[in-house]
């Protein structure tokens, strides 16, 4: 089961339900916590159901409210390993924080515009398994930027690889770490079978997503 969680700030949220637990896909803005932990008690979960809180990547509208989030449920965070240093500080000093300028703001300002990180659970790489989501690395928008797959479900989470805001497109040049790579990065997702996508901005595609997203990728080559 998968629901996009109402109330979050910026970009989408997921909750998904396995047999073992919850997991968050992406948490929102700061401040998103709250909505969050409000959706899962109006479906009768509890906190401690949640289990994982995946990011798609680590900019601060899809994963400010991650460690907030673990801290006040148990829940364990995964991020993969290339945008791992983003959270912590001494923070690779690129395009997002404006080349180090950010950090020299003090926290209590910087958080709204950088992620605050926590301890870290799970060091994603392409092809690890979790609570049957599968990793695929979709470098670009951030080195570390994944995209998630359901073969249960039948789905994927797309993160910002890419967006659905008037139709499909790719994040703009001035959001992505690595354009040229961003430009590329969805063809990481050709060769899936997936029924629904699910993006950090933009509805979802609920029938027959891959054929559109593949039909989208082959027009950019
Ligand atoms: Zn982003």
């Amino acid at each position: 089961m998968i629901w996009p969680i109402p109330g979050t700030r910026a970009a989408h949220a997921y909750l998904l339900q396995q047999p073992d637990g919850l997991v968050a896909i992406d948490a929102g803005y700061v401040g998103s916590d709250g909505a969050i932990l409000r959706f899962m008690r109006s479906r009768g979960f509890r906190p401690e159901d949640l289990k994982w809180v995946v990011v798609t990547h680590h900019h601060v509208d899809h994963a400010g409210s991650a460690a907030r989030l673990c801290a006040q449920t148990g829940a364990q965070l995964a991020i993969h390993t290339a945008d791992a240093p983003y959270l912590a500080s001494g923070r690779p000093k690129e395009l997002m924080n404006l080349w180090g300028a950010i950090e020299r703001l003090p926290a209590r300002l910087a958080r709204f515009l950088l992620t605050v990180g926590g301890p870290i659970g799970w060091r994603l790489e392409d092809g690890d398994l979790l609570h049957g989501l599968r990793v695929i690395h979709t470098p670009g928008h951030t080195p570390g930027s994944i995209c998630l797959y359901s073969e249960a479900e039948s789905a994927v989470f797309l993160g910002d690889v890419l967006n659905n805001e008037r139709g499909l497109r790719r994040p703009p040049w001035n959001v992505n770490h690595d354009h040229r790579k961003a430009q590329l990065a969805a063809r990481h997702l050709l060769g899936l079978s997936y029924e629904r996508a699910f993006f950090g901005h933009g509805p979802p595609i609920e029938r027959d997503a891959s054929r559109a997203i593949t039909r989208f990728v082959g027009e950019l080559a």
